[in-house]
């Protein structure tokens, strides 16, 4: 039994449509979990997987949110709007999001804000690339991403999600070994311990993402610190998604 109720997450990115959305939701049909288990489609088709939720316990988050609430903003989504489409949770900082369209922690910060003002469950990413953790400085970077990326937010009796997810193993096939896992969850554990107290640091659920399969999910989910995780391309293929997701 965990600590906290486990969470699977499912980034499709910019994939999917109509047809995997069916054939998702029709694999988690009658099915019953202990888990939280969010889907995050394209924007475009959160309605199409809401009028098809009533029959599963999936439930769907968004894979980005506006840091504005409303305005001459072209292109950005809002919190509030997000909330009212029916979405769960938002994925703040996903290193994509960081390295192609250049967000950043104080960015990241307002986000999550955002995300709680509306009632939605803020997923701050944090991770290191292949160089940092080569040079050493892993832990310098991931306290930097955790500390501005929450910086004056207030998470007195707040729900927020950590997601560890190391640069060099997203979408590469090279999933971090379990125990590197759990040295870093447990390291953000402590630091949030020190940057909060003790009973939100043990509230947080901090989960984990890259190169997530059906096969290594079983060893990872033992690890007393991970809590669920974050996956991307076993997701696209429900059967694959469903198989981890029973594995929690
Ligand atoms: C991700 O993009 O968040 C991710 C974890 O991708 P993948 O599972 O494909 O590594």
């Amino acid at each position: 039994m965990k600590a906290r109720r486990p969470i699977v997450i499912a980034n499709w990115k910019l994939n999917g449509g109509i047809d995997l959305i069916c054939t998702s939701v029709a694999s988690f049909i009658g099915k019953h979990f202990e888990t939280d288990i969010v889907v995050c489609p394209p924007y475009l088709y959160m309605r199409d997987m809401l009028t098809f939720l009533q029959y599963s316990e999936l439930r769907i988050g968004s894979q980005n949110v506006s840091r504005y609430e409303s305005g001459a903003y072209t292109g950005e989504t809002s919190a509030q709007m997000l909330k009212e489409a029916g979405c769960s949770l938002c994925i703040i900082g996903h290193s994509e999001r960081r390295a192609m369209f250049a967000e950043n922690n104080l960015g990241c910060q307002v986000k999550v804000q955002t995300a709680l003002n509306h009632g939605l469950l803020p997923v701050l990413c944090i991770g290191e690339t292949q160089e940092e953790r080569a040079a050493n400085t892993t832990k310098a970077i991931l306290l930097t991403q955790l500390s501005e990326g929450l910086n004056t937010v207030d998470l007195a009796g707040k729900d927020i999600c950590i997601a560890y997810e190391p640069v060099w193993a997203i979408g590469t096939g090279l999933a971090a070994t379990p125990d590197m896992v759990q040295e870093v969850h447990q390291f953000i554990r402590t630091e949030l311990t020190r940057l909060y107290n003790e009973e939100i640091a043990d509230r947080v659920r901090i989960v984990y993402g890259g190169s997530v399969n059906k096969t290594n999910a079983t060893e990872l989910l033992k690890q007393k610190d991970i809590d669920g995780l974050l996956v991307g391309g076993a997701s696209l293929d429900p059967g694959h998604f469903l198989a981890i997701c029973e594995q929690v």
